[in-house]
């Protein structure tokens, strides 16, 4: 039969941490620890394959279920020596979601579960803790009819309407805190809370355990599906076919008085990557207190000194799970009445920052390989290395007349400088509309994660550093500040007193998550260290640890990595930024981007404009020299790196203006009639430009484009050889379809370079390539590849036509089909494998079948795309080229890629091998 539940307990588990998939994350890491003899109380989860099913059969249970749980509940009772219901010695329970991805609080979770009137007086009388007692089954009861019967607040701007009730018994009382309410008020409380469900859901609070906690194993699966989870899943990539587990868990108590506690911590700082005890606690208290912000939590660093045994277990524990893990962990734990007791561990989210920082730390410490530290840092992370920091200068100068507002926590590093909005879906809304927003809250709750997403930078009233605010942010890689306790938020008004002065919705902040200050207005924002060293050269490399990091994992990235990594820039100043982050050559230079500059633009019109031949070689002639300084500025930047440089491209018609006043003044400054520009104009429109006369159809058309630019490439790379820097041009024909209109450039550029060879009286080396953007192109290879020294697939060209979908007209329709599941990812920004993937890899073979060294790139935007990229390992190109600010994220991915590849290539060897036997 098959096995649903798992138990784990008294030193024992059924599960390890390796049956993540079917216990998820929390069930498999509470078996592990209770395996290596780490303090756990007893428990079982209910697998993940029981979430499917239960989604499958119209939400119902595999007939096997309710009798194990009801053993599992026994092995429970045994280990705990409790009993479920049980008025003496009564067992709580803890139940609480667990997929394989960790997805902070976007599931539900109940505590206390177990504790109905008549049990709660029984543990009265064995506690003689009535205000324990009351306080647990105030907070089940608020967990329970929040969760499995759904009171909720209605409304955005609605506080939760337990809380309602408990904010208007502490002004009854005169009180501050939850914790000056007595027994009898949190008594009162549970009644107050069991006849708001009532009235407000019509369901009754059940009094019967067993079926309390059959609600609660439903309301957890049903969670799976809820709104925050379903876009929280979306955000990271989760499958929906993977499910959750539940794990039902004794409980032990942290709110048993001051000689119990709980508390959240990381083995390193989940912020910084420093090797440091990282976390908080606080004493008499449940853990969602601490995960919540209601109560602002101690630094651990305080209980070495409140309580040394305990610190001391904890920090041997702290040693014990990273050497078992060999990564960073963030764990709960649980002090009742003095014992310890461990309730989670998993691998710690961290920043950029700190992945990097613990990463490499961790290679130092022989803790992990470069290959392994290489494996765990996302290429998209080092976006974070690459973002703003404030003006240090702009900063002191606001701080200085007074705009420091507060001080919080510094949850999230970076700068941020936005509008300040007061809840999460006006955020959402702002952002749409272009502007930049500050989520300002008086604490973040899950609902709030698209709202986050949204927003440049988050701030909250309440909360520690593990708050969910600044959990969240973090691994968003968002700036936060959280826990600033001098803001005074008023949601009905949108606006907050701070410092004596009001901020409405709509004001300028900004905010430093690197140090926690939250400043009136705008802040000038500056380079990051990253980029201070490798661009504006501002910064020693010896200064900047930050960038000491980035070196050393780019450089494990090299060498590691097969695939070379370009870039795509037209200007020079494009082309160093990227030398800087170590591309190793131009993929794509797009030479109309170059008519746009300085004095350009008239003689290309001009050139457009011609009626005859003569006319246009004449205003070709104009922009001769200029193009082959463009191409000198590229080339002496490059220093001999190879250069691809593609001819023209997009259709005439983005080239003249199309308003009248426009066109007027066009004709006048060419000396000819309006009418006449206007007409022209006219005669370029096309019903579908994209598939009209552009790419290398206007070389064909108009050869002396085509010309003119070999021209200009050539005699710079003459020019610039003559100055002793090396040149190697790669001319690349774009959307070639059939070999005839390669062969018919070819044979132009080739002329040309001939010419310049003998007038200059030099030699160089080139190359005359293609680029494959048209299927036609990838299904006739074997034909192109006879002509062409190189292909660069144009996958922004090749999906458009594959697809079949206008890669301007597109995003109307293709963001409802990702949301309809109809595509994965936008294929414009994540390659389409299937598709458009499959030609790449037939031209590839067809392409080598007739020319065994062809070189094979990309230079659609896919090349800077961690798994276009891996895919373009995978396929055997030789490189990809992405715009500057990717090539430390392609570099990266590309190492992913070989690493990832190695054990498959090592197979396929020897595969080979026994096949040749
Ligand atoms: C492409 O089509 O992928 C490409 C690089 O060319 P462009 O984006 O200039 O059309
Ligand atoms: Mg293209």
């Amino acid at each position: 039969m098959a096995k649903f539940v798992y138990y784990f307990g008294n030193g024992k588990a059924e599960g390890k941490a390796e049956m993540k998939n079917l216990l998820g994350g929390k069930g498999a890491n509470l078996a592990e620890m209770t395996n290596i003899g780490l303090p756990v109380p007893a428990g079982f989860s209910i697998s993940t394959e029981v979430c499917t099913y239960y989604y499958a059969n119209k939400k119902t249970y595999p007939k096997s279920l309710a009798a194990d749980v009801k053993k599992s509940i026994g092995k429970v009772e045994k280990a705990m020596g409790a009993k479920f219901g049980d008025l003496k010695n009564p067992l709580l329970v803890s139940v609480r979601s667990g997929a394989r991805a960790s997805m902070p609080g976007m599931m539900d979770t109940i505590l206390n579960l177990g504790l109905n009137d008549k049990v709660a007086e029984g543990l009265v009388k064995k506690t003689n803790n009535p205000r324990f007692v009351y306080d647990s089954y105030r907070r089940f009861v608020q967990m329970y009819g929040d969760v499995v019967l759904g009171l909720k607040p209605v409304h955005k701007d609605e506080i939760d309407p337990f809380e309602a009730i408990i904010e208007e018994k502490k002004k009854l009382k005169g009180v501050h805190l939850d914790t000056e309410l007595t027994a009898d008020d949190l008594k009162d409380l549970v009644a107050q809370f069991k006849k708001a469900i009532k009235e407000k859901t019509g369901n009754d609070f059940p009094q019967e355990p067993m079926a309390q906690l059959w609600g609660a194993i439903g309301a957890v699966f049903g969670s799976w599906n809820n709104d925050r989870a379903n876009a929280y899943r979306k955000m990271y990539d989760i499958p929906e076919s993977w499910g959750t587990a539940v794990n039902v868990q004794s409980m032990v108590f942290g709110n048993m008085g001051d000689d119990s506690g709980t508390g959240v911590a990381f083995t390193r700082d989940a912020a910084t990557g420093e090797n440091v005890f990282y976390g908080e606690y606080l004493m008499n208290a449940q853990g969602e207190d601490v995960v919540a912000g209601t109560r602002t939590p101690l630094p651990i660093s305080q209980l070495a000194k409140d309580n040394p045994k305990i610190y001391n277990q904890l920090d041997k524990i702290r040693k014990t799970l990273e050497k078992h893990y060999r990564d960073m962990n963030d764990i709960e734990f649980t002090i009742q009445q003095g014992k310890l007791y461990m309730l989670q561990c998993r691998v710690g989210k961290r920043t950029a920052f700190a992945a990097i920082k613990i990463a490499v730390d961790m290679v130092d410490e022989k803790l992990i390989s470069d290959k392994e530290a290489l494996k765990r840092i996302e290429p998209d992370q080092l976006n974070q290395l690459l973002r703003p920091v404030f003006d240090l200068k702009e900063k002191e100068a606001a701080v200085k007349s007074g705009r420091l507002l507060a001080k919080g926590l510094n949850a999230g590093p970076g700068a941020a400088t936005g509008r300040v909005v007061f809840n999460a879906p006006d955020a959402e809304a702002w952002k749409k509309r272009g502007e930049l927003v500050i989520l300002t809250r008086i604490e973040t709750s899950p609902e709030d994660i698209k709202g986050m997403d949204a927003a440049e930078g988050i701030l909250t009233a309440r909360g520690g550093m593990t708050s969910h605010a600044a959990l969240v942010a973090r691994q968003m890689g968002k700036v936060c500040v959280a826990g600033c306790s001098s803001l005074d938020i008023d949601y009905s008004t949108h606006t907050m007193k701070v410092k004596g002065k009001t901020i409405k919705e709509g004001d300028w902040i900004s905010l430093d998550g690197t140090t926690g200050e939250v400043i009136e207005g705008k802040v000038a924002t500056k380079p990051s260290e990253v980029l201070q060293v490798l661009v504006s050269k501002t910064l020693a490399p010896k200064e900047a640890p930050v960038y000491q990091q980035y070196a050393k994992i780019m450089s494990w990235a090299d060498k590691y990595r097969r695939l070379k990594i370009r870039t795509n820039a037209d200007q020079p100043d494009q082309a160093l930024n990227a030398v800087a982050f170590g591309a190793e050559g131009i993929g794509l230079c797009r030479t109309e981007h170059m008519f746009f500059g300085e004095g350009k633009i008239g003689p290309m019109r001009e050139m457009i404009l011609a009626d005859t031949v003569e006319e246009r070689k004449a205003a070709l002639a104009k922009l001769l020299p200029l193009q082959r300084t463009d191409f000198e500025g590229i080339f002496e930047a490059m220093n001999g790196l190879p250069v691809t440089i593609r001819t023209i491209d997009p259709p005439l018609h983005e080239f003249v203006p199309h308003e009248e006043a426009a066109q007027r003044q066009l004709a006048a400054e060419i000396g000819i009639s309006y009418e006449k520009v206007h007409q022209r104009v006219e005669s370029l429109h096309e019903f579908n430009p994209m598939l009209g006369l552009r790419g290398c159809r206007l070389g064909i058309i108009y050869p002396e484009i085509t010309e003119m630019q070999s021209r200009a490439i050539f005699e710079a790379a003459a020019n610039i050889q003559a100055k002793g820097i090396k040149v190697e041009p790669e001319v690349m024909i774009p959307l070639v379809g059939n070999v005839k209109e390669l062969e018919n450039q070819e044979k132009i550029v080739r002329k040309v370079a001939g010419e310049v060879m003998k007038e200059k009286g030099v030699k160089f080396k080139y190359l005359v390539g293609t680029m494959i953007e048209i299927p036609r192109g990838a299904i006739t290879a074997d034909e192109i590849a006879t002509v062409a020294e190189f292909f660069s697939f144009g996958t922004n060209d090749l999906t458009q036509t594959t697809l079949g979908v206008s890669r301007d007209d597109a995003a109307k329709f293709l963001i409802p089909y990702v949301q309809m599941e109809i595509l994965p990812k936008d294929p414009f920004e994540v390659l389409d494998r299937v598709g458009v993937g499959s030609l790449m890899k037939m031209a590839i073979e067809k392409g080598r079948s007739v020319r065994s060294d062809l070189k094979v790139g990309i230079c659609g935007e896919h090349g800077g795309e961690p798994s276009s990229v891996e895919f373009c390992h995978e396929i055997n190109q030789n490189y990809v080229s992405c715009s500057p600010f990717r090539v430390p994220i392609a570099r990266l991915a590309a190492a992913r890629a070989a690493l990832k590849d190695a054990p498959a290539s090592a197979a396929k060897k020897t595969a080979k091998k026994s096949k040749k036997k």
